[in-house]
């Protein structure tokens, strides 16, 4: 087994993590996907260094998103975040808001 091998076998396949992340509230009601709070199936979080905004938010003239209990976290960018384990939010649910659909449950490191 080359080096390269050995690196490839020991790198992480993915998180174990068996729960989703619910987006608790979204008070951004600019967002397609808000109608009395997200209804998004699976937002991804971005942003950039020291802020975490919601990468699905879009201002579109329709509203859309899946019905019933919807509004989680598929997937976040900020490594930096405690919340953040393999690039996944282990908090139990986030809060959303501002004009830019900043996560308000981040914390850096
Ligand atoms: S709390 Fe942290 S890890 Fe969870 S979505 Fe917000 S920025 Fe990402």
């Amino acid at each position: 087994m080359s080096p390269s091998d050995t690196r490839a076998t020991d790198r992480p396949k993915g998180s174990t993590m068996s729960t989703t992340t619910s987006v608790s509230t979204c008070a951004t009601t600019s967002c397609a996907f808000n109608h009395d709070g997200c209804h998004a199936l699976a937002v991804t979080i971005g942003g950039s260094q020291g802020t975490a905004s919601c990468g699905t938010f879009v201002t579109v003239d329709v509203r859309g998103g899946v019905a019933g209990d919807a509004g989680k976290v598929g997937a976040c960018q900020r490594l930096e975040c405690v919340h953040n384990t393999d690039l996944m939010c282990s908090a139990d649910a986030i809060t959303v808001g501002g004009d830019n659909a900043l996560c308000e449950t981040y914390q850096a490191r």
